[in-house]
């Protein structure tokens, strides 16, 4: 912190990391960050995390990419081989001119010779909102089929399966800030003090004032030591403990028969299907005492207002979308949504997570959600792109589109900041694919894994470089403005994306991110009331937005859901086992995820200098008791190999991780966690299971 004597400007934006979605000021002196404080913003209120307070001068570091880049003709084979500080041994500096037409030059060949369906595209949840509805569009029509996807199927994507499936919306009902209205929250899979550590601050006030906060998780998570009851049930047992929770509530009489009548409809079903969870019967498989189970049952059905959030331990799974469908059930035959400090919220991760799904960038829907299978929706976007049609058939998922390389069916990927060589699941296989590419197209700050495979990279532009649009996990878009210009030639990516389509034939005009937000609005309802204007005056907009002058709803489906009759839907879920179960050979369960300092793949926060410091080397939590059987000291090496390979990694000693458990975070190159991951996927939302693989854990020495 310092005064106003510290710098020179000041401008208001929004962190570029988490869901949450702070609001952040930016104070710089010479043109340069000297500091980063919260602003007044709805979900934070001036608060911020050691992230967004210190993560930002990754911007600066000396790898960022200045030139576009070609791969030279001597460089060596494709793989993960290019020093990031020095990528000329494998890459010749170009003109934009030349890198952008090499570029398009590559991918419209694969179009001529192969058809469009050669060609996929990952864009990011850290696009802008205009970002991500250019990409898609780029896919869309250019290319004329679907094959576009990013991030979120690897986060929520399973929640937003069981929430459109139940709901009729892919979005929270609530604000997490709504928590303040809440008597009771329970908190399951998520662990907001290290992912969403701002929205963990209102979930302590929450318990100050007396609410009663039910954790549930495999891990011990940090709100633990803030909790009314902390559920440590058995990994994948998810469905169990949710349906023996539903079935105290049937069989106790808890439910809200006034709310199930006026609007939900299969609750006979669901009622029938859960005769066989009891508690008692559920208890070996959850490993939660029974009468627990009835306790944290009756304090959710009889509170006044009651929330639920989730993470991805729920959405992780092949049962992902089963789990979610359980916690739909559960708001419901409580009557627990629609009303202040009721809802259901699934704290999305990346910080335009929302905003890049609702523009459209995702394989089975246009922007908000519309089916791209429905003729009336693509014939409007026909009309508003002045195109022909296109391919009414859902593209590929992310997973599926590595095993479509593989297969040969896809030749050709344009990447824009997504980081699949880290954060695919199996990631030796997602390499593999990707060096067997015929033209890879990178649009990235850095040289990052993925990077390493391609054939032509754009030098992108940071958040703090951009002017734009995000959402954030509480349906709030807020406006993002650049502090800095781009460092050398990095340009903004709307631009890049521009510059491309352009060459790809496509007539585009666009010269302001404001034009792309106001054609998004034609075929966006969810952004009606909310104008580029109105965000630059406010900052902020909620949606759905009811007037020029409604901030938006924090609270929404009081008075029914968009669904046939207004009416939420019961869908009953089966325990389903996890696709790879313990046994002698891998007797220990792997689960991966984040921690606090560091975002995802690391591209951004192992570039900050003290994020880096506080965390800087790759580590696996695991039980004391664990390692003393291993003969392992905390801070010593241990190998950890599942059927799909091997890592080595520093071990950490963790009284919250079970004894059979070992968790990794998934940020570390030199020990990439996903090395190990499974990739079967749920097969609705298309998701793969991290959050479960058979794992075996050795003493690793010195290595
Ligand atoms: Fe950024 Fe999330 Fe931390 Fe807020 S909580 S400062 S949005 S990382």
């Amino acid at each position: 912190h310092g005064d106003s004597a510290d710098y020179d400007r000041e401008v208001r934006s929004v962190c570029p990391y988490c869901g949450v979605g702070c609001q952040i000021s930016f104070k710089i002196k010479d043109d340069k960050i000297k500091y980063v404080d919260g602003a007044p913003g709805p979900s934070n209120e001036n608060r911020l995390c050691v992230k967004g307070r210190f993560g930002f001068d990754y911007i600066a570091h000396p790898h960022r990419l200045l030139r576009p880049l070609i791969r030279r003709d001597d460089a060596p084979e494709k793989g993960l081989n290019v020093d990031p500080s020095n990528p000329l041994t494998h890459f010749r500096e170009a003109s934009w001119e030349e890198a952008l037409d090499f570029a398009a030059a590559g991918l419209g060949r694969l179009r001529e010779e192969r058809g469009g369906r050669a060609i996929a595209g990952f864009g990011s949840a850290k696009c802008s909102n205009e970002e991500a509805y250019l990409f898609q569009k780029l896919i869309r029509q250019g290319f004329r089929h679907n094959n576009v996807d990013h991030c979120t199927r690897l986060c929520h994507a399973s929640s937003v399966a069981a929430l459109m499936e139940n709901v009729g919306s892919g979005a929270v009902t609530a604000t997490f800030n709504e928590i303040a209205n809440a008597d009771v929250a329970l908190v399951i899979g998520a662990n907001p003090i290290e992912n969403h550590p701002v929205a963990a601050t209102y979930f302590k006030q929450f318990t100050k004032r007396g609410g009663k906060l039910i954790v549930a998780d495999p891990r011990g998570v940090g709100l633990r030591r803030f909790a009314t009851h902390m559920l440590q049930f058995r990994p994948g047992a998810d469905v169990a403990l949710l349906n023996a929770i539903m079935h105290v509530i049937v069989e106790e009489g808890l439910t809200d028969e006034q709310y199930i009548a006026a609007y939900t409809e299969n609750f006979e079903a669901q009622k029938e299907h859960l005769k066989g969870f009891s508690p008692e019967k559920m208890e070996p498989l959850c490993g939660i005492p029974a009468e627990e189970v009835r306790a944290v049952a009756r304090a959710f059905a009889t509170a006044r207002s009651a929330m639920i959030f989730w993470g991805m331990g729920v959405s992780q799974h092949i049962h992902g979308t089963d789990n979610s469908r359980c916690l739909i059930s559960l708001a419901l035959m409580t009557g627990q949504i629609g009303r202040p400090g009721t809802g259901l919220h699934p704290l999305r991760g990346q910080n335009n997570v929302q905003g890049a799904s609702d523009a459209g960038m995702i394989p089975m829907f246009l922007p908000d959600y519309q089916p791209v299978g429905d003729d009336g929706v693509r014939s409007l976007f026909q009309s508003i792109w002045e195109m022909e049609g296109w391919d009414a058939e859902p593209g590929l998922t992310v997973v599926e589109i590595m095993d479509a390389i593989h297969a040969g069916d896809i030749r050709g990927m344009y990447i824009l900041g997504e980081n699949p060589a880290m954060s695919d699941p199996d990631v030796e296989h997602a390499r593999a694919a990707l060096g067997k590419l015929e033209h890879l197209v990178v649009q990235d700050l850095f040289i990052t894994e993925t990077a390493n495979y391609a054939d032509v990279i754009l030098p992108a532009s940071a958040w703090a470089e951009k002017t734009g649009t995000v959402t954030n996990t509480n349906r709030q878009v807020q406006m993002g403005r650049p502090a800095l210009t781009p460092p050398g030639e990095a340009r903004e990516d709307w631009r890049i994306i521009v510059d491309l389509a352009t060459r790809l034939g496509l007539d585009w005009t666009y010269r302001h991110p404001s034009e792309i937000f106001a054609e998004m609005k034609r075929g966006m309802k969810s952004l009606d009331n909310i104008t580029w204007e109105r965000l630059e005056r406010e900052n902020v907009v909620t949606y759905p937005s009811l007037s020029p002058e409604d901030p938006g709803q924090a609270v929404v489906f009081g008075d029914g859901f968009p669904r046939p009759e207004g009416r939420a839907r019961f869908t009953p879920a089966m325990v389903t086992a996890p696709a790879e179960t313990p046994d002698p050979e891998f007797p220990m369960i792997l689960t991966t995820g984040r921690q606090l300092e560091h975002w995802h793949t690391g591209s951004m926060t192992r570039r900050a200098k003290v994020l880096d410091a506080v965390e800087p080397e790759a580590n696996a939590s695991l039980h004391p008791k664990t390692l003393r059987a291993l003969g392992v000291a905390p801070g010593g090496m241990i190998r950890i190999e599942t059927r799909r390979g091997a890592i080595t990694v520093m071990a950490r000693a963790d009284r919250a991780v079970a004894e059979d458990m070992v968790f990794i975070p998934f940020a570390f190159v030199e020990a990439a966690a996903n090395v190990l991951t499974n990739p079967q996927l749920d097969p609705y939302g298309k998701i793969p299971e991290f959050k479960f693989s058979a794992c075996r854990v050795t003493d690793a020495g010195e290595a």
